[in-house]
């Protein structure tokens, strides 16, 4: 059994789809075992996406991520990871394969309405930056 990170991004939660995607998640075999709405600072969120710091988009990206609150969500199930990738589709929406996350709901490349860990370390990291170990059960 796995856990991963995932957030409902502004442009999710802004148009009422957190239940619709949530739905999406369960449905693919994920667990919700913790989920809050928080509005991120715009620290919070250079920190959380500093991997892209000299990315051209970055400045955008953190303006949207604390442009309206978040839903931060920890899933858990088999191959967690990889399933909730699968779900989310590509990170462009055109790309995205149909009946993903993306596919149906995200505006742009920007706002794409889900992130989700990349990878064991980096959900570790993301689960613990939002979560304490009391929030997880
Ligand atoms: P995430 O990390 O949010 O799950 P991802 O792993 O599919 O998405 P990354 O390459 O890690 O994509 O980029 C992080 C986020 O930065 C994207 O989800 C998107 O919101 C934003 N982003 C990526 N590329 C661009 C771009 N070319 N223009 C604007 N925003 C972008
Ligand atoms: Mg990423």
């Amino acid at each position: 059994i796995q856990r991963t990170f995932s957030i409902i991004k502004p442009d999710a939660t802004k148009r009422n789809l957190t239940g619709a995607i949530t739905a999406k998640l369960e449905e693919a075999g994920l667990r919700v075992i913790a989920s809050k709405r928080i509005r991120m600072t715009l620290e919070q969120a250079q920190t959380f996406y500093g991997v892209h710091k000299d990315r051209p988009f970055f400045g955008e990206l953190c303006e949207f991520m604390t442009s309206e609150p978040v839903v931060v969500q920890v899933l858990e199930g088999e191959n967690a990871i990889a399933k909730n990738r699968e779900v989310m589709g590509a990170t462009n929406p055109a790309d995205a394969a149909p009946g993903t996350i993306r596919a149906e709901y995200a505006l742009s490349v920007g706002e794409n309405s889900v992130h989700g860990s990349d990878a064991p370390e980096t959900a570790a990291e993301e689960i613990a930056y939002f979560f304490s170990g009391l929030e997880l059960v």
